[in-house]
């Protein structure tokens, strides 16, 4: 059990991000300095948005400049922290090369962060932000699960740098922190492990993959048909939330599955298409699996991934958040109409 001392700074690793800067803003809001670490201190551009957040809000930020791939540039910025929220770890679809692009940050950044705190003796608590898919490698995996449903007992064992680099990355990351706290026993370790994350961003320009999902759905890039692919979603507010209690609630322990609903893209596209009719070009039917096999190497896809995805029922159970974290998740459809809303008053659909 760890309590957590409220003055004392709280450290964000890639405080730009999409998930990123709603646990900055509670963390503002709620009175807390926030040590937040971002590539480029410099570009202010770039973090204008953070900084206006912070100026009508109760907390204290600060920026410090950490690279996931440089040993020891996360030390500066820990200094004094009990609390350590490691979110930074690229989210991003199509890369060149998975390895250095996927694998290494995750891994390697996660090892990085982590040897910082064991250096740090402040430190109480990590609150790493995982992910389901370091649960779940593909949704054909739910079929070996009690009921098809995941629980936080379970591990993706069916990923690799070369099938689902990003789950991969996520999972051999989260694996690493594992075993990086049991070999001491300072400070506990929590993590989050959130479904597809959706619902309307600080910075309506981030790059995380969630935008080009829920983008994709609206662009008309889907319009003849979407493939079946079942998904969970939960808003990007929850999820912060969810970080905030993991990391103040002394009892919370272990993994935290952290999603609203289980659910698919062609039902998240009719709830778009209940709101805005025809205005925009939605899917409306499903295409059928031997088609989006054959074309997925067209639109990047790898046929393996197809097989063992589409037309696979994908199921959790998020009870554990419920119970112990008394999370109250908002209803997908507030999410993913002001997530799409947001990209159309930028002219993104
Ligand atoms: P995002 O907006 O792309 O944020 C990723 C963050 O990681 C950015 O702040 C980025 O910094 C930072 N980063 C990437 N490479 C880095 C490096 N080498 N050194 C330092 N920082 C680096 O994505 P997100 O969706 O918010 O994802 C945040 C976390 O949530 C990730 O751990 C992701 O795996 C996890 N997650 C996301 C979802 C989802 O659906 N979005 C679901 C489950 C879990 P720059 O701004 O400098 O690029």
């Amino acid at each position: 059990m760890r309590v957590i001392d409220k003055e004392k700074p709280v450290l964000v690793t890639g405080a730009t991000g999409y998930v990123a800067g709603w646990i900055v803003k509670k963390l503002l809001n709620e009175g807390l300095t926030v040590h937040a670490t971002v590539r480029d201190p410099h570009n202010t551009d770039k973090l204008k948005y953070l900084q206006n957040i912070a100026a009508q809000a109760p907390g204290t930020l600060k920026f410090f400049k950490a690279d996931l791939l440089e040993a020891g540039s996360f030390d500066e910025a820990m200094k004094d922290c009990e609390l350590v929220f490691h979110t930074a770890s690229p989210f991003i679809n199509k890369v060149k090369d998975p390895q250095r692009d996927l694998v290494d940050p995750a891994l390697i950044g996660t090892k990085n962060v982590l040897d910082a705190v064991n250096r740090t003796a402040s430190v109480q608590r990590v609150v790493l932000t995982s992910s389901s898919v370091a649960i779940i490698g593909d949704a054909i995996d739910c079929e070996s699960f009690p009921n098809g449903l995941a629980t936080e007992a379970y591990w993706n064992t069916t990923s690799s740098v070369t099938h689902q680099p990003y789950n991969y990355s996520k999972v051999v990351a989260e694996r690493a922190a594992w075993e990086i706290n049991k070999k001491q026993d300072r400070w506990d370790l929590v993590t989050i492990n959130p479904s597809l994350v959706i619902g309307p961003g600080l910075n309506a320009f981030a790059t995380s993959e969630s935008f080009n999902i829920v983008r994709q759905i609206g662009d008309g890039s889907m319009k003849f048909g979407i493939p079946e692919f079942y998904i969970g979603v939960v808003d990007v507010r929850d999820v912060a939330e969810v970080h905030f209690k993991a990391g103040f609630t002394p009892q919370a322990k272990g993994r935290y599955i952290t999603s609203a609903e289980n659910t698919g893209l062609l039902p998240l596209a009719n709830i778009l298409k209940k709101k805005y009719g025809t205005a925009y070009p939605f899917p409306s039917r499903y295409l059928p699996k031997p088609l989006v096999w054959l074309l997925a190497p067209l639109a990047g896809f790898k046929r393996k991934m197809i097989s063992r995805n589409v037309g696979h029922e994908w199921k959790v159970d998020n009870s554990k958040s419920i119970q112990e974290l008394g999370v109250h998740y908002r209803p997908i459809e507030e999410s993913i109409t002001e997530m799409f809303q947001q990209l159309a008053d930028n002219g993104i659909v």
